[in-house]
């Protein structure tokens, strides 16, 4: 499986890069049990400039 950047969407080597592993909560079924997204993300700070110069990743202005 490969494993993305939550943050700047490019993937991740696990056997040379350091990376967070994230579960973000999705929603709650029927039963009430709670379903998980799983993410993952560099923990280098600069991996959004890094992999993509087009600005994804970045913070966008409000309208
Ligand atoms: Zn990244």
């Amino acid at each position: 499986m490969t494993l993305l950047c939550e943050r700047c969407y490019g993937p991740i080597d696990p056997a040379r890069e350091d990376f967070y592993h994230l579960a973000h909560i999705s929603h709650a079924d029927r039963s009430g049990d709670v379903v998980w997204n799983d993410a993952t993300v560099h923990s280098d700070p600069s991996c959004a400039v890094m992999a993509h110069a087009d600005g994804a990743g970045r913070h966008r202005k409000a309208a």
